[in-house]
């Protein structure tokens, strides 16, 4: 029933609850406190247990049907798997009963429509009701997802709900309206009551999905695991104290809120006797959210002995109830065992939770004969080297990169220089904003009056939010629609990248932002410019708030005369779309079609926003960049002398005897490698570094987290000393531009490879 990244969740709260729920069923059939005081025992088993049910159906629907909603195919087969699973469990049940139901005259008048009534609505043993009421309000919720989104199939739950509350707990209001009285005894012909999987089942499976949300899929922490911590050497400690309530906190606020509500209700249903049948309140479905809620912000890990452990107490413990009867009847102890309700709960309690420990240690010795090797756990969290709270002085690193924050708010200011009035930057700092840290440069443009960013993705723009960035984050590329809900809880705007993808964010039912991205030429993500009928109905989809209509251009970059004519058929390609969409009504904005080097050669193509990357980090591509020389480096890179030694004629250094000293030479070890960042390939095609003004050329192959220099010509270096690898040193500079021409690549390539593993300092 679980993939495997949902069984290494925090689950535990969850498997906990399912145990309690499970013993609260078997109170709702011994009334414990039926001895000790009526109005206690209402409370018990009428109001409080009345959750368990409930809380199962939603369970269900957060395991099984947000996939039906979230992950179209394989959710198919997951909800197919899982009625099979409660189908046999029925069958067996029905099996086990069978011999109980007989002996206590349940299926006398046993006629065919008798028993269809009892297989679909009633269950044919007591508690057996709830496999069939989760079949058959799995399988509504289905059919109907298939034609509405979740917004649509949560209202017509509710619609059941409601109609349900009023045969059950509200019946006695019901019964004053001859027509409506007429027709629920009608219904009732059919079920015994409307607690069933038409009126109760879908709504909760619903909530289920719901309040699983956020927890889907990955989590936050495992998005965020990778965070580098921001050390400023100037303006230190602005990080701001949270002043909301936490959300768990919030949601237990809501519980108890709803569970009052809940308990008010039902009493005062049961002082005006109003109640046909005590299982469906208005208050439940809030009580019944915020505990699930609650219960997913428990952090402990997953038990699944007590998922199957639950299970197996909700099937067997009617059977106990039978089971001590009949003993304390034997023993003559039925004073003692049955007719005090607590202890006869007591003893049902026992004897169920023991079976059921039982049962799920058999089941997991059956389970562990049939794991295949290999099975080996996914890995999925990372710990961090640089913690928030681990700290290290600015500039004491091994290795690091420094971040000059006047050359970005230049850079930032020469563009807007080259842009109409009332066009906005939205700048690209994907990629960790192309090595440069996505934090810091995100909050420093924030600072600078940006208010619109773009990312390549959802775990990006989340890392944005939880940093407390604002404003409009719009992600490039692709999001699994399992993820989508944290689209809607960060309210990051995603991007259509074609139109099939533009259903799938349709079908969600989230109200989720978006931009529609339309492939003019470069045919890689976007809507065809052929098919604007595709384009309006993306805007006809009520759900999605399209703000924005977008396209790349992937020849800007080039004087060539045919990339420049590609370029101008795309643009113009772009323009004839948003007039059709506007001939055919479409209220369509917020325009964008430039990347850095659109900006730089089409600024006349600049509309309400424009894209620049490489170009607000000051990195010029080379000699094709027009004002290059106007824009400021941001970034440097610097690493420490790790070491120094003096190496004779003939002696080897580094890896695979790549180096051999043709006489003595004097070399330093720099504490940083290509798992920094620092291409392998440097040292084979004439790379350099700087150090105390002064060229020094890399020797042998670049290590993981080394890199061995040759300073022979140099004097005075010691260990610690501070070498650049990216960035000047004295007259001396070495540009992103000039290591990815020796690397046969781009600069972008070589700056977003930069490593998780080096801190970023600000300076100003
Ligand atoms: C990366 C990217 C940009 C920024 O590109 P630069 O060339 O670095 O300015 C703009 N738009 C899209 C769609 C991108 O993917």
């Amino acid at each position: 029933m679980e993939t495997k990244t949902q069984a290494q969740k925090n689950y535990g709260g969850l498997d906990l609850f399912r145990m309690a729920a499970a013993l609260l069923v078997a109170a709702i059939h011994t009334s414990p406190l039926a001895s000790v005081n009526s109005s206690a025992d209402f409370f018990f088993t009428r109001v409080l247990a009345r959750i368990s049910v409930p809380f199962f159906f939603m369970v269900t629907g957060h395991f099984v049907l947000s996939a039906v909603f979230f992950q179209m195919n394989s959710g198919t087969s997951r909800l197919k798997k899982h009625l099979l699973r409660l189908s046999v469990l029925y069958a067996a049940s029905i099996l086990l009963y069978l011999p109980l139901g007989i002996y206590a005259g349940h299926y006398k008048n046993l006629t065919p429509g008798n028993a269809l009534r009892m297989l679909i609505f009633d269950g044919t043993f007591y508690h057996l009701w709830y496999f069939p009421a989760c079949i058959l309000g799995m399988s509504i919720i289905y059919v109907l997802s298939r034609f509405l989104n979740l917004r649509d199939v949560t209202f017509i739950s509710a619609l059941l709900y409601i109609l349900g509350l009023f045969g059950d707990s509200y019946f006695g209001l019901t019964e004053k309206v001859p027509a409506m009285s007429a027709m629920y005894n009608a219904m009732f012909r059919l079920f015994s009551y409307t607690r069933n999987g038409l009126f109760l089942a879908p709504l909760f499976l619903v909530l289920g999905i719901w309040a699983g949300h956020s927890f889907t899929s990955l989590s936050d922490t495992d998005f965020l695991d990778n965070g580098p911590a921001v050390l400023k050497s100037a303006a230190p400690g602005k990080n701001r104290p949270a002043l909301s309530l936490p959300p768990s906190l919030r949601d237990a606020v809501f519980l108890l809120l709803s569970f009052c509500a809940m308990t008010a209700e039902a009493f005062t249903l049961r002082f005006f006797k109003l109640q046909r049948h005590d299982s469906m309140y208005f208050f439940l479905a809030p009580t019944a959210f915020f505990l699930y809620r609650c219960l997913l912000s428990v952090p402990r890990s997953s038990r699944k002995a007590l998922r199957t452990a639950s299970t197996w107490i909700y099937i067997l413990h009617p059977a106990f109830i039978v089971v001590i009867r009949g003993a304390a009847r034997l023993l003559h102890l039925t004073n003692l065992l049955v007719n005090n309700s607590l202890l006869h709960y007591l003893a049902v309690v026992c004897l169920s939770t023991a079976a059921g420990l039982v049962m799920a240690h058999l089941s997991n010795q059956l389970a562990k004969k049939i794991v295949l090797p290999g099975n080996m756990p996914l890995c999925l969290s990372k710990k961090t080297f640089f913690g928030e709270n681990i700290a290290i002085c600015p500039g004491t690193e091994r290795a690091w990169i420094e971040l000059n924050i006047n050359a970005l708010e230049h850079n930032v200011r020469f563009l807007q220089s080259r842009l109409p009035v009332g066009c906005r930057l939205m700048p690209a700092v994907k990629a960790d904003a192309y090595g440069h840290g996505a934090v810091p440069i995100a909050k420093e443009l924030s600072r600078l009056g940006i208010r619109d960013f773009c990312v390549a993705c959802a775990a990006e723009g989340i890392r944005l939010r939880q940093a407390g960035i604002k404003g409009q984050i719009l992600i490039l590329g692709y999001t699994h629609p399992s993820q989508f809900p944290l689209l809607h809880r960060y309210r990051l705007t995603q991007t259509v990248v074609d139109y099939p993808y533009a259903e799938k964010l349709w079908h969600s039912g989230l109200k989720l932002h978006v931009h529609i991205a339309v492939d003019t030429g470069m045919h890689r993500l976007g809507i065809r410019c052929e098919s604007p009928e595709q384009i309006a109905a993306v805007y006809q989809m009520k759900n999605l708030s399209t703000d924005g209509i977008f396209t790349h251009l992937s020849a800007c970059d080039s004087p060539a005369p045919e990339c420049r004519a590609f370029t101008q058929k795309q643009i113009q390609a772009f323009y004839q779309v948003t007039e059709t969409l506007r001939k055919n009504g479409c209220r369509c904005r917020g325009f964008h079609l430039l990347s850095s080097y659109g900006i730089l050669n089409y600024p006349e193509a600049a509309e309400d926003y424009v894209r620049p990357g490489i170009a607000l980090y000051g990195v010029s591509g080379g000699e094709k960049m027009p004002f290059g020389d106007s824009l400021q480096p941001v970034l440097s890179l610097k690493a420490r002398v790790a070491s120094l030694r003096t190496l004779q004629p003939g002696e080897s250094a580094g890896y695979g005897l790549d180096y051999i000293a043709a006489q003595e030479t004097r070399i330093a070890v720099l504490a940083i490698g290509y798992a920094d960042g620092l291409p392998r390939e440097l040292s084979s095609r004439g790379g350099n570094v700087l150090i105390n003004g002064k060229k020094a050329p890399i020797i042998g192959r670049i290590c993981m987290d080394q890199t061995l220099i040759d300073i022979s010509g140099l004097s005075r270096i010691s260990q610690g000393d501070i070498a650049v690898i990216i960035g000047a040193s004295g007259t001396q500079e070495i540009t992103a531009a000039e290591l990815a021409g020796q690397c046969s690549t781009i600069t972008n390539e070589i700056l977003s490879r930069l490593g998780a593993r080096l801190n970023r300092i600000l300076f100003w």
